[in-house]
């Protein structure tokens, strides 16, 4: 689905391991004190991404700068008289986050290193008697790579419960890829042994701020690692590809297989992954037939929008479990062409398929989808006609339609520029398997562009979606650094536009237009098709596979559904013959091929995030924290407390961010401050030595009142209170 994938391996905007970290992505402040990521083992170094103290919003520096940083204040060595026993993280905390409480401010959210003596400690105040550390980013360590120790022994409620496979069953788990479009992973087992079909990944959504990518919880597999046979990768979308140098490592590097210019896509990426092992990668082509355990596996080549796509047939003694991977067909008004009546014939023709899963992407578009051929057409006719520039903005993972415009550009007499470094790598991998020949002299850089008329120049562009660094964008923003747009240029946007991405392509052709230039998008004319088949040629699909079982893939569940049924008015499937997932979801053909069924037991789902160097999947937390920050803030409260008697040292000191602008807000600083006197004062009442725990909840609780009271606002209250 390489629609979905506009950053097609680019790995300069996403964070890799060796390359400069990302400042402030973190917001460990109020996710600190509760201890590693589950599959996060042993030390990590820690570095300090400081950009000194910066004033904000209330005129205060030095605090801040730790808030601000993702530090962590940790209390490891406190002396004697404020040890309440709960005032040191618990372990329970540290290990699975239990106990934070998001919404209240939970103090766990600190860890407060105090030692003896007083000192300053960036910007916090002089401290009476206490010295604070400050800890930085422990819980991201930075300068190691995403490659964890697996995370096998972290326990789940999910996937403990599956009970063994029966010797005549075949066990389908989908492992990612049926609740959303991405993340696709599905693991098939049968006779002790296991096969996974893709790994990929899904880029963050809307409910998951900060996140960079999102992987399939392979929990599963990880759990049998033992008996992985092989990953077979479809094509090498980063939707089918994305995960592997995430979780090749945690199943133990298992064989991969898959075709050649796939193969080459997935290396050239593990080059940004170096501490991964090498993977054991074996080149397959369409006719080959491999044993993989107790499979005897088979492919077949599809159309999609890469060359060396391709579908899996897993033959078992029942018959064979057939993935069709991302696919479409090459049509003539709804008639496939011979090629692929000829493919489809060569694999299915003699294979008695017991169950098919199939891309699900597109079915709920009716007819036939536009083929490529006529896209490349309309776009052959606007190279040739154009005046001036033409600047065509695309997928860098639409290989074929750039390898075909280039060669337009050659039979028009053409120079092509390329601006985008994924887009430039992935023809470069073309270009190094022959898949592109380009006469000398075709392709051209920025700095050449000025050597040759307009009308003879295409620019070649990533950031079709508006993506903010591409170079489309910067196209358009005036900040690219060798190229103007002008009013004689014309601009092509040959993509459809990915749902969440409408207002960014606004922009972009607002931008764009501002400067007058001529704009062909797809609405306009056919300059783009989806690389999946609509609802007639899945259907076409059907017939010839002639499944007797059927899981839809690829796609939202209402796709899936939609899906169903053409499966069941292709071929006369019932409802019992059809099982639509979900991610987890266990599915069997039981009774050597007799009937399919969905056991009640769910392999693990979690969502597993990327998130700058941390693979986790117990994050929720730390993304409801994202929320709430992005909603209302954060308000810090730092006092300093007699231990004996519960007095405030002096007025306590308070930072914010994103709440309200403080400094123009000193009633209720002055409010706020009188809450926070009151509120230790009253809850240490009689205490001695006091319960910080406690004086902090009842701060977080009046604090929160407070502010909710005068501002209608709910920050995320985060009290630090030191005993002295
Ligand atoms: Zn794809």
């Amino acid at each position: 689905m390489n629609e979905q994938n506009p950053n097609n391996a680019q790995p300069a905007q996403n964070p890799q391991p060796g390359q400069s970290a990302q400042p402030n992505r973190s917001f460990s402040a109020q996710t600190g004190g509760r201890g590693p990521f589950p599959g996060q083992r042993g030390p990590r170094p820690q570095h300090h991404h400081h950009h000194g103290p910066r004033p904000d919003q209330s005129g205060r520096l030095p605090a801040m700068s730790a808030s601000r940083q993702g530090t962590r204040i940790m209390r490891t060595d406190v002396h004697a008289p404020n040890t309440s026993p709960i005032d040191r993280p618990a372990p329970a905390m540290q290990q699975d986050q239990q106990g934070h409480n998001a919404g209240q401010g939970n103090q766990g959210g600190h860890r407060v290193v105090l030692g003896k003596g007083a000192r300053k400690i960036a910007g916090v105040g002089h401290i009476a008697g206490a010295r604070m550390t400050i800890a930085k980013k422990l819980d991201r360590g930075r300068g190691r790579g995403p490659t964890r120790a697996p995370n096998l022994t972290g326990a789940s409620k999910e996937g403990d419960t599956i009970p063994p496979l029966a010797a005549d069953a075949i066990r389908i788990v989908p492992l990612g890829g049926v609740e959303e479009i991405g993340k696709n992973c599905t693991a098939i087992e049968y006779g002790g042994d296991i096969v996974i079909i893709d790994i990929g990944f899904q880029f963050k959504e809307e409910s998951t701020p900060g996140i960079d990518y999102i992987l399939p919880n392979t929990k599963y597999v990880e759990e049998r690692r033992e008996r992985i046979k092989a990953v077979i990768i479809t094509h090498g979308h980063l939707d089918h590809t994305g995960g592997i140098p995430y979780i090749m490592p945690r199943i133990g590097n298992p064989p991969l297989y898959t075709r050649l210019l796939t193969s080459v896509l997935i290396q050239k990426r593990q080059e940004e992954f170096p501490q991964v092992p090498k993977l054991d990668m074996h080149i397959v082509e369409k006719n080959q037939v491999i044993t993989m355990g107790t499979f005897t596996v088979k492919f077949f080549s599809v159309t999609h929008t890469i060359p060396d796509a391709m579908g899996v047939i897993l033959q078992t003694p029942y018959g064979s479990i057939v993935h069709t991977g991302d696919l479409k067909l090459d049509h003539v008004d709804g008639v496939p062409t011979d090629n692929e009546v000829q493919e489809y014939e060569r694999a299915f023709k003699n294979e008695k398929v017991l169950m098919l899963m199939a891309d699900s992407t597109n079915v709920e578009n009716p007819g036939f989808s536009i083929p490529e051929k006529q896209v490349h057409k309309n776009i052959e006719a606007i190279i040739k006609s154009v005046q001036g520039r033409l600047i065509i903005a695309t997928f860098s993972s639409l290989l074929e339609r750039l390898m075909k415009i280039i060669e337009f550009a050659e039979i028009y007499g053409k120079k092509v520029c390329v601006e985008g470094r994924s887009m430039k790598q992935n023809l470069e991998v073309c270009k190094h398997l022959g898949l592109l020949k380009t006469k000398p002299g075709t392709m051209i850089s920025s700095d050449e562009l000025e050597n040759f008329p307009p009308d003879r120049i295409i620019i070649l562009a990533t950031g079709a979606q508006g993506d903010e660094f591409a170079a489309m964008m910067r196209m358009s923003n005036k900040t690219h650094q060798k190229i103007r747009i002008t009013p004689r240029d014309t601009i092509m946007l040959s993509s459809s536009v990915i749902p969440g991405n409408e207002r960014a392509v606004q922009k972009l052709k607002d931008n764009l237009s501002r400067q007058g230039a001529k704009i062909i998008h797809y609405r306009i004319a056919d300059v783009h098709s989806s690389g999946h088949a609509n609802r007639d040629e899945t259907a076409w699909i059907h017939r010839q596979i002639k499944p007797k079982f059927f899981m839809p893939v690829h796609g939202y569940h209402y796709m899936l559904r939609v899906h169903a049924d053409i499966a069941k008015e292709a071929n006369g499937l019932t409802e019992q013959d059809i099982v639509i997932p979900d991610n987890g979801t266990v599915a069997e053909i039981q009774g050597g091929g007799a009937k399919i069924v969905r056991l009640r037991e769910k392999a693990a789902s979690s969502l597993i995030l990327v998130d700058g160097f941390s693979v986790g999947d117990v994050q929720d937390v730390v993304i409801r924290d994202r929320q709430m920050l992005a909603q209302d803030g954060i308000f810090i409260i730092f006092g300093i407390v007699n231990a004996h008697n519960g007095k405030l040292k002096k007025s306590p000191d308070i930072i914010s961010r994103g709440f309200v602008y403080l400094r123009e807000s000193q009633e209720l600083l002055h409010g706020v401050r009188m809450v926070i006197k009151d509120a230790i004062e009253n809850s240490s009442r009689g205490q001695n030595p006091i319960n910080v725990d406690y004086i902090k909840d009842n701060v977080t609780d009046q604090v929160s009142k407070f502010l909710l009271q005068e501002t209608a606002k709910r920050p995320m209250v985060i009290p630090v209170i030191l005993t002295i």
